[in-house]
Formats: structure tokens, C-alpha cells, sequence
């Protein structure tokens, strides 16, 4: 915290450059711009070095010492390399993202794929007729995920479209099971003033956004302390004749976990059988959908179980694009209802849209066909048994500290690894066991070495449990997994010695203080905790 002397102090040193800087005729940043011609009274200004804009170099130029602007359009231009320079700064102290382990979102690519980006970053996507080649490149991408995931290709031609992310693509499939749910209803002469969702409580948050924008009643599946997923027999017994359908997730954001898709499936389809209800499944496939066909591909969870009517999968997660693009696809055309269905000309034809942007860049379309193009099945394959050779040694790694218990699968599961402290060790083994720091203080630590680790409260019902999640990504070789686990290893020690105290010691301390132990000690010594009412967080995506 700056003294307040201070402070004032510099808000009136830049107030006064300020004004002595808007005082000048002002030629500053357009000087620069009109290169030669520059006027001669400007060239004189110059001479008597009142406007200093004229150096090249972008910090001994009077911006620099300017405070930037917040809440109001800056009156007057500056040079490009100024501005360049002054926005680049804002962002240092941003976390590098490629040590980014909190999110699955891409942070490395080719750099033809870049080349590819950047050559359309002029693109708008919606303009069809003018940019008839991104239209047909989706178009592509679309058929390829349908066969992918066993969906239904008709000429070429499968059932989805691009998105800008998940989220868009969620919104989309949950509007179409609800649209759909309608019209059922509609038919039956019943009332369809009351849908409902069921999902689980680990969902990402953008299914409550789906629910509380589109107006459906959210029913979630509890978590325990010792499941952190849906289950088939807890989903089902949520279902009534207003569920619009039942949302399961390739991939748990909090732990990794595939649900059990197949047996959703059957439970469904017993409960239709009985009921006369056509309750649809949607899989959340956000990360898992670019992982399953190609490491797990008997593994049935799409299009091939007969209750799975939409799919959605990121497409800037394990599709390996840089973010803004997302995939939503159904089985079929029955599945998506005409009422969310535009048709625009594309080239003399009919090309439906259904997305919630007009306007959209083109780039990232073009990025995941290059992708495909690039790698092939083959090597979308490669990558992902990489992905999973690695997150296993980060597994055994963190497991043979001796200090976590791990909570996500190894099995059938996303590249990650989701581990918590065990109550009981500590790395002195001389002391016992007054711990006074927790999964947070951790996630900190391996901060200051660059390392972002989300640390969160699991979802509701098991929100006791703390845990550390680390997203494995292409970018994340075997090296830097073994300096990742050094440096776990560090933290540990570290706070085992600093927050790590005997009975005897704590109430000595807590004497020392004169203060009741209980409003002493803290349950975190660092806290930079989450609100544990809130269970989502920017970090877990
Ligand atoms: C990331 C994620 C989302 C949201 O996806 P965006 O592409 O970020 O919009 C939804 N569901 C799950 C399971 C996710 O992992």
C-alpha cells in the first residue's frame, strides 16, 4: 500500500504533465504518422525538445510517463509502437500460459497453423457467399466429427455447426432437447410450463447458464465424498415427464472422470420402454470427445448407444486449436428441431445455421481442418497416448511424495491428475501433525516458480474435499513433468517446515500471542481460499 502522501503526489505530477502535454499545438503522435512531411513549425518544436514523441524508442517518449487511460477515450493518438509497447507491459505479469495447468484450453500450435490464422483473421465466417471455402471447411470438420462419433452422414453432410466454444454449443443442444421436449408435449395435449435438466453437480458452469438463460429447472445428481459423477441410478431416479433429457460428462472438469454413458444409456432406455417418455441423452464431451475415439475407441459413449441424440466437444481443448471454436453435433437431423434452424443461400444452395452469433471469425475453423489435415487419426492418437503416458509418471510422481491421495481415474479418464492432501504426513517426520496449511497454500507455492495449479472445494455434498488439479496438454513434455514434480516435492517441504507445527509448539505460539487458539489458527495460514458456497471457479475450465 503506497503512503498516501505519496500517491497524491503523483496524481498531481501527472495531472500537471498531462496538461502541459494537451496545452502543446499537438502535433505529437500525428508527426510521427505524417513521417516526412511534417510541418516546419512542428520540426521546430522538435528542435526545442518540448515534444520528445519524436524518439524512436518507445520508453524515452513522454507516454511512458503518462497514466494510462481508464474510463475515457483518449483525446489524442499515439505512435503504434508506443501503444504496442504500453499494452505489451499491462500483460507481464499475467501467468505464462503454457505453465497454465489449470485449463485444458490450448496453448501451443504450429507455426503453419499460425500462418493459416493469421492469413484469415480478416475473414468474417457468416459472410458465406463472399468466403464460400470456410463455409465448405466446416462443413468438412462437421461430417468428420459425425463419423467420428458414429452419427448419421447424409451426402457428405452431417448434423452440427461450429461454435465459438462448449458453451455455445451446450446452449444449442439444450435449447434443441427443450424445443423438442415442447413439441412432444404439445402433441400430447399436456402442459410444457415446467422443463427440467438433469445433470450432475460437477457440471461446468455453463449448464447453469443454460438453465437459468432458457428457463428450465436445474435437477442435479448430489456428489459424495467418495463419487464425484453422475450415476446412472441416481440420474434416473430424478427423471418425470418434464425432463427435456439427462446431461453426461466425457471428462469431469474437477477430477477427469468419464461417465458411465453406456449405462445411462440402458437405464434410459428401460425407463422410455416403460413410461412411453423419449428422454434424450446429450454428452458433454468438452474435452473428452477429442480423447475417447482415439485412445479409447471401444469405449461406447456417442452416437452408437441409442439415447445420445447431441454431442458437444471443444474443439480449443484436446481438438488443439487456439480458443474460439467448438463443435455441436446430433445423431440426426430428426434431433434438431426446425424451429432453431435459419437457412441462408450459400453458392445457389441451402446452408442451414443455427448458431447464437451472427458474425464470427473464420480462423479457428480453418485451424482445426489444418489440424485434422496435419495429424491424421493417427496422430491425433499419437498425441493422446503421449498425453496419457505423461499424466501417469505426473500421477506416480505426485503419489510417490507420499503426501497426496489421488482422486482421478486412471483408468478411462482425461489426461490430469486430481490430487488432495493426505490428513497424516508430513515431510519432517519428527513432527506431528499440527498442519496449519492446506491444498491452497500449495497451489500457491508452485506459483512462485510460474506453476498455475487451480486448487477448489469439489462440488456440492462433497464440498469438504480440497483438491489440486494439473491438466496434462500436448505442450507439456515428460521434462518439464519431472521439474513440476521437484518442485511439488519443494512446496511441500517447504510449508511442512513453516506451517507444520507440534501441539507443544502451537500452544506455546498461541500463549506468546495471548489470544485463544481457536481464533488463532487459521484452517488455511495463507488463505486465498474460494468461496466454498461457490463451487465454480475461473479456474477449473
Ligand atoms: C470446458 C468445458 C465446458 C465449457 O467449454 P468452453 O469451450 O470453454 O465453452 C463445458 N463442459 C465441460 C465438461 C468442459 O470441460
Amino acid at each position: 500500500m503506497q503512503p498516501r502522501h505519496l500517491r497524491a503526489t503523483s496524481i498531481e505530477l501527472s495531472a500537471s504533465m498531462t496538461k502541459k502535454h494537451h496545452g502543446h499545438r499537438g502535433g505529437g503522435g500525428r508527426a510521427v504518422h505524417a513521417g516526412k512531411a511534417v510541418l516546419h513549425e512542428d520540426v521546430k518544436a522538435h528542435d526545442t525538445n518540448e515534444d520528445d514523441s519524436w524518439v524512436e524508442s518507445a520508453f524515452a517518449s513522454r507516454y511512458t510517463g503518462l497514466a494510462l487511460p481508464k474510463d475515457q477515450f483518449p483525446p489524442k493518438a499515439m505512435p503504434a509502437n508506443v501503444a504496442y509497447q504500453l499494452i505489451k507491459d499491462m500483460r507481464q505479469l499475467d501467468s505464462n500460459p503454457r505453465l497454465n495447468l489449470a485449463s485444458f484450453v490450448t496453448t501451443w500450435m504450429e507455426p503453419e497453423a499460425i500462418k493459416l490464422i493469421t492469413e484469415s483473421l480478416d475473414v468474417n465466417y457468416v459472410d458465406m457467399e463472399q468466403y464460400p471455402s470456410s463455409t465448405d471447411i466446416q462443413n468438412r470438420v462437421v461430417a468428420i466429427l459425425a463419423n467420428l462419433y458414429h452419427g448419421e452422414v447424409k451426402d457428405g453432410i452431417g448434423t452440427g455447426t461450429a461454435t465459438i466454444g462448449s458453451s455455445e454449443a451446450i446452449m444449442l443442444a439444450g435449447l434443441a432437447m427443450k424445443k423438442a421436449w415442447v413439441e412432444r408435449r404439445k402433441k400430447a395435449g399436456k402442459p410444457y410450463d415446467k422443463p427440467n435438466l438433469i445433470m450432475g453437480y460437477n457440471v461446468q458452469v455453463c449448464w447453469e447458464k443454460f438453465t437459468r438463460y432458457f428457463d428450465v429447472e436445474e435437477k442435479f445428481v448430489p456428489m459424495e465424498e467418495d463419487c464425484f459423477v453422475l450415476t446412472p441410478e441416481k440420474a434416473i431416479a430424478l427423471v418425470d415427464e418434464n425432463t427435456i433429457g439427462i446431461c453426461a460428462i466425457l471428462g469431469s472438469t474437477y477430477t477427469g472422470e468419464f461417465e458411465d454413458v453406456k449405462g445411462l444409456d440402458r437405464e434410459v432406455e428401460k425407463l422410455n420402454k416403460e413410461t412411453g417418455w423419449e428422454v434424450p441423452i446429450h454428452v458433454d464431451a468438452a474435452s473428452g470427445g477429442f480423447v475417447a475415439p482415439f485412445v479409447f475407441p471401444d469405449l461406447e459413449w456417442d452416437f452408437r448407444l441409442k439415447n445420445v441424440v447431441s454431442i458437444n466437444v471443444s474443439g480449443h481443448k484436446y481438438g488443439l486449436v487456439y480458443p474460439g471454436i467448438g463443435w455441436v453435433l446430433w445423431k440426426n437431423e430428426k434431433y434438431l428441431p426446425e424451429s432453431i434452424v435459419f437457412h441462408v443461400n450459400y453458392l445457389g444452395s441451402d446452408q442451414p445455421t443455427m448458431t447464437l452469433n451472427f458474425s464470427r471469425g473464420a480462423s479457428m475453423i480453418i485451424a482445426q481442418y489444418y489440424q485434422f489435415l496435419r495429424l491424421g487419426f493417427d496422430g491425433y492418437k499419437k498425441i493422446m497416448s503421449n498425453l496419457l503416458m505423461v499424466s501417469r509418471r505426473l500421477r506416480m510422481g505426485i503419489e510417490e511424495t507420499g503426501h497426496f491421495n489421488i482422486l482421478s481415474d486412471d483408468e478411462h479418464s482425461l489426461p490430469l491428475v486430481a490430487f488432495s492432501l493426505k490428513k497424516e504426513t508430513t515431510s519432517d517426520s519428527g513432527k506431528k501433525h499440527g498442519r496449519t496449511f492446506n491444498e491452497f497454500d500449495i497451489a500457491d507455492k508452485l506459483k512462485m516458480r510460474g506453476w498455475v495449479l487451480p486448487a477448489y472445494h469439489m462440488a456440492p455434498n462433497a464440498k469438504n474435499v480440497m483438491l489440486l488439479r494439473a491438466v496434462v496438454r500436448e505442450d507439456l513434455s515428460m521434462s518439464m513433468v519431472d521439474e513440476l514434480i521437484k518442485d511439488i516435492g519443494r512446496a511441500i517441504d517447504w510449508l511442512d517446515h513453516h506451517y507444520t507445527f507440534t501441539d507443544t509448539e502451537l500452544d506455546s505460539f498461541v500463549s506468546r500471542l495471548h489470544v485463544k487458539k481457536e481464533a488463532r489458527i487459521p484452517s488455511s495460514s495463507m488463505t486465498n481460499e474460494e468461496d466454498p458456497d461457490n463451487p465454480k471457479m475461473n479456474g477449473v475450465c
